[in-house]
């Protein structure tokens, strides 16, 4: 397997070749590192080969750690676990992106808590595009009223959409990332929506040929978490 080094390097290949091969330019697509579950020292080994975007799921880990490893300063954390507005208040200072808003009242405390923090956070809005009753996310036919919603607040910056297929099978997750995008070019396009967060360890690549421009990466990279 190699340690977190190689494996990064390897999903960053894979990553740079996906979006070649899709005909497009390899710095249109990020990679976050999820780390959720992970010690801080592995997020160190992969801030020391060069990473520096990394996802948490729940709001104390992403506390804990970033104020652990507050020393790299230019690491950019981004948040992609489901949001109770009452943990709003540990995210709002530490991340750069939150990428589930899932309704007005949790982009209300974002709002409140980012302004509280003197800064402006980069929102994506989390779309349950397969409809599955256990996932979160608005529904598509929110969308229009929950962008709106966002968009009211001065210290929120509504840059695109996320979502997460049903696991396990291929073509499934490539309707759910094309029904993504074409949700995005129904709300302005590219242009207005520039980010679409979609693809993990195992559907990255049919993610970016879809159109992904952050892909979220965990066990590929830091192994299989306990
Ligand atoms: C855990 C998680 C990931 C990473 O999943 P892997 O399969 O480990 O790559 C990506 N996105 C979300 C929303 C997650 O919860």
């Amino acid at each position: 397997m190699g340690g977190i080094a190689e494996r990064l390097a390897d999903i960053q290949a894979r990553v740079e070749q996906a979006a070649r091969a899709a005909g497009r330019d390899p710095k249109s697509v990020r990679l976050i590192a999820v780390s959720k579950k992970m010690p801080p020292e592995a997020i160190r080994e992969a801030y020391a080969a060069g990473q520096r975007l990394f996802g948490e799921n729940y709001a104390q880990e992403l506390a804990a750690k970033a104020d652990a490893l507050a020393d790299l300063s230019d690491i950019e954390w981004h948040f992609i676990g489901h949001l109770q507005s009452n943990k709003a208040r540990l995210v709002a200072p530490r991340a750069r992106v939150v990428h589930t808003v899932d309704s007005a009242s949790l982009a209300k405390e974002l709002a409140r808590r980012a302004e509280a923090a003197g800064r402006t956070l980069e929102v994506l809005v989390e779309v349950n595009v397969s409809g599955e009753p256990q996932k979160h996310g608005i529904v598509a036919s929110e969308l229009a009223e929950v962008l709106a919603g966002v968009r009211a607040f001065p210290t929120l910056s509504v840059r695109g959409l996320m979502t997460v297929p049903p696991e396990g099978d291929l073509d499934v997750a490539r309707q759910v990332f094309e029904t993504l995008a074409s949700l995005r070019n129904l709300h302005g396009g590219p242009a207005v929506l520039p980010e679409l967060s979609m693809g993990m360890s195992g559907d990255f690549e049919t993610a970016i040929a879809a159109g992904a421009t952050i892909v979220r990466v965990g066990t590929a990279i830091f192994g299989a978490r306990s």
